[in-house]
């Protein structure tokens, strides 16, 4: 065609191409009809999808490469010649050749467009995660940074794009090379540390993936990020609430026999002795009773200090609840150590402790028992160190703590106990528990002045048990209260009888724990005085010293609502406890009693005669009475009648006897005359 080209030749294809390139649909056909009609200068040129049937059409199709795009076609009146067939033939080959161009270029710039918002909704969908999603390639080096990722670390993608991943660890060193990892497992979940712009550090799950190209081969890396620094700080305080210690942040008894399980599979190998300490404090009870929980709880952190600093840290000191701690060692050489080291443990709390203003005194005591001699396993060491605690207990002397190794026999004797605890409650019952009363004996006249009812429990298979083998069990299972009770009652009930039999008011002492010492002991005791139709003068509480601990108007008014009632207090085993003498005058008080421990002393040991002489003295410039208890022999008895104390109580003059023998004391008018 192009040979034979002319100027309306070159026109018309001239508007073929812009009829393509600017026209569509029915435009388009009816441009390209007029087009061919113009070429071939025959009236009535169309251009159709589907060729015309209706009359004799001159059809020629337009197609490229086998696609049929549509037909010219012109009425078939006149005759055409081959040039005309030939020229019609090329147009529609040219113009086939256009729209197929023009539907590729179509489908392309579509492909495109499709690509664009592909991606567009990709970054859209990256950008609203709330994970923070990062991209680098293989040296690690980040290639793109979602807003997840901005919001978490504060960087900007700009700040970060280009940067080598590292920066953001918290310690870089630390840090293994992942790409190795990564690309042989193809792709790992772990918990990791990061650091933010801001410079905090926190924890993230990152689950890293491989980026690949179209041909499956590794790129690059995709690392999904996710703040868990919560849930991690939940898990760290869960494991901490099971484990630890609230009130000290010491270990508590879980970790403990944890602890304790793995050395002793570790001690197995080797041949290592090892140690547990049971230790239990002494006269934490009427702290806690008379000062209050948080001032308890106060000294308690103070305790669980001083037992850890002197310890070694490998040592493993744990508070198995209320005033009980526990100690682990495991790299003791001999069994004798374990004591060495009781001792210095015992000798931390030779210093007071200071609460809130109190000067506080505790002792411990210690039970101790070994491995592998004792057991060898954490619980039966423990409970074996509970047993040997209990006995260091009983045989430390006025609460100053001690130390005792776990024995077999003290076994036995801690079964004898448990049945104790179980036995006392049928004592309430089956009346097996009595009173005997010690006479209070003042010594110008020799006269009785007054009892103390001390408590017996006549025990149906073990005989007459005297109150230190039940009254710690009493007061540690709360049973006191029901015994207190039993006590004044009883003792109302006796006095009620002397009194009807006509004997004048004497004093009877009952002894009072600090549990007792309530608010509502005043009305208790006023009541049980009442119901018994007796007078105040018959009675008096002998009350410890540490209850005393505070000078604070709750112990006072109670105090003061007894005496008004005419009871007087007394304050027994004076001179173990606080003794800080100085608020001694500010309560009512009317006897103090000097400790056995002291008078057993006397006359033999200065340091008893010195305190004896000194609580005297003391007496005697608060106006008090003094009475010293555990009188035994002749010497006693003249030293303290020398340094000035004129009642007594004990031995020499009588032991504690069953209410109708020192009733018939009392009717007898007997005269216990010093030396008898
Ligand atoms: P306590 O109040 O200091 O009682 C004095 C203890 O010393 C009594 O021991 C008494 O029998 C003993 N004793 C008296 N004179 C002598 C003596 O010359 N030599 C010796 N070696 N001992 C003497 P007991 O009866 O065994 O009572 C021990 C403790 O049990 C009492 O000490 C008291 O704290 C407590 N207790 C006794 N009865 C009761 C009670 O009904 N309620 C309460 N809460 N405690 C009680
Ligand atoms: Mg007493
Ligand atoms: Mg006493």
């Amino acid at each position: 065609m192009i040979a034979t080209l002319g100027s309306n030749d070159l026109a018309c294809c001239s508007a073929l191409l812009d009829a393509v390139l600017g026209l569509e649909g029915l435009a388009l056909h009816e441009s390209l009809g007029q087009i061919a009609s113009r070429l071939l200068k025959r009236p009535g040129g169309r251009y159709v999808v589907e060729p015309l049937t209706l009359h004799p059409q001159l059809t020629q199709e337009v197609m490229h490469n086998g696609i049929v795009f549509g037909h010219y076609s012109f009425q078939h009146d006149t005759a055409w010649t081959d040039a005309e067939h030939a020229l019609l033939a090329s147009f529609a080959a040219l113009t086939g050749r256009l729209l197929q161009n023009r539907a590729e270029t179509e489908r392309r710039s579509h492909s495109l467009d499709q690509i664009e918002s592909k991606l567009e909704q990709q970054a859209q969908i990256l950008n609203q995660m709330h994970e923070s999603v990062i991209t680098m390639d293989q040296a690690g080096f980040i290639t793109s940074w979602n807003r997840g990722a901005e919001q978490l670390f504060g960087y900007s993608a700009l700040e970060v794009i280009g940067r080598n991943v590292l920066f953001l660890y918290e310690n870089e060193d630390e840090e293994d090379s992942l790409s190795d990892v990564f690309l042989f497992q193809g792709g790992r979940e772990m918990e990791v540390r990061r650091r933010k712009k801001s410079g905090e550090a926190f924890w993230a799950s990152l689950s890293l993936s491989v980026m690949t190209d179209q041909h499956g081969q590794p790129i690059g890396m995709i690392g999904y990020l996710n703040d868990i620094t919560e849930r991690k700080n939940a898990e760290k305080l869960i494991h901490h609430l099971a484990y630890y210690d609230s009130l000290t942040g010491l270990p508590n008894r879980t970790l403990l026999t944890r602890t304790v399980d793995e050395a002793l599979l570790a001690a197995q190998h080797g041949n290592l002795y090892g140690c547990i300490m049971f230790i239990d404090l002494n006269r934490f009870k009427p702290i806690n009773d008379t000062l209050g929980h948080v001032a308890g709880d106060m000294l308690l952190v103070e305790v669980a200090i001083r037992l850890r600093k002197a310890l070694r840290e490998d040592d493993v000191v744990a508070r198995l609840g209320a005033d009980e701690f526990a100690i682990a060692l495991f790299d003791i050489d001999k069994d004798y150590q374990a004591g060495f080291i009781a001792q210095k443990l015992i000798s931390l709390f030779d210093e007071p402790f200071f609460i809130e203003g109190h000067e506080l005194r505790v002792g411990a005591s210690i039970g101790i028992s070994m491995y592998p001699q004792d057991a060898r396993d954490t619980e039966t060491l423990l409970r074996l160190a509970d047993i040997a605690m209990y006995r260091a207990k009983q045989g430390g002397e006025n609460n100053e703590g001690g130390y005792a190794y776990y024995s077999e026999e003290m076994n036995r004797n801690t079964l004898d106990l448990l049945r104790i605890e179980t036995g006392l409650l049928h004592a309430f019952e089956f009346n097996e528990l009595l009173l005997h009363y010690q006479p209070k004996v003042e010594l110008a006249g020799g006269l009785i002045t007054g009892a103390e009812a001390l408590v017996r429990w006549q025990h149906p298979e073990r005989g007459l048990l005297l109150p230190g083998d039940f009254i710690p069990i009493a007061e540690e299972t709360g049973l006191i209260v029901q015994l207190s009770d039993w006590v004044l009652e009883a003792v109302c009930a006796q006095a009620r009888q002397w009194k009807l039999a006509g004997l004048a008011p004497v004093r009877i002492a009952i002894n009072i724990t600090a549990r007792e010492f309530t608010r509502s002991l005043p009305d208790r005791v006023g009541a049980a005085l009442s119901r018994h139709q007796l007078t105040g003068d018959w009675l008096e509480l002998e009350i410890t010293e540490s209850m005393l601990m505070t000078s604070t108007d709750r112990i006072i008014s109670i105090m003061e609502k007894v005496c008004q009632l005419g009871v007087t207090i007394s304050l027994d085993d004076f001179g173990t406890g606080y003794s800080s003498l100085s608020y001694l005058k500010r309560f009512p008080i009317n006897t103090l009693k000097i400790d056995r421990s002291f008078t057993m002393g006397i006359p033999d040991d200065t340091n008893d005669c010195a305190i004896a002489s000194a609580i005297i003295g003391i007496a005697k410039q608060l106006k008090h009475k003094v009475i010293a208890e555990g009188v035994e022999n002749q010497a006693q008895l003249d030293f303290l009648k020398a340094a000035g104390c004129t009642e007594m109580q004990g031995y020499l003059f009588s032991r504690p006897i069953p209410a109708d023998n020192f009733q018939l004391l009392l009717t007898e008018g007997r005269k216990f005359i010093a030396g008898v």
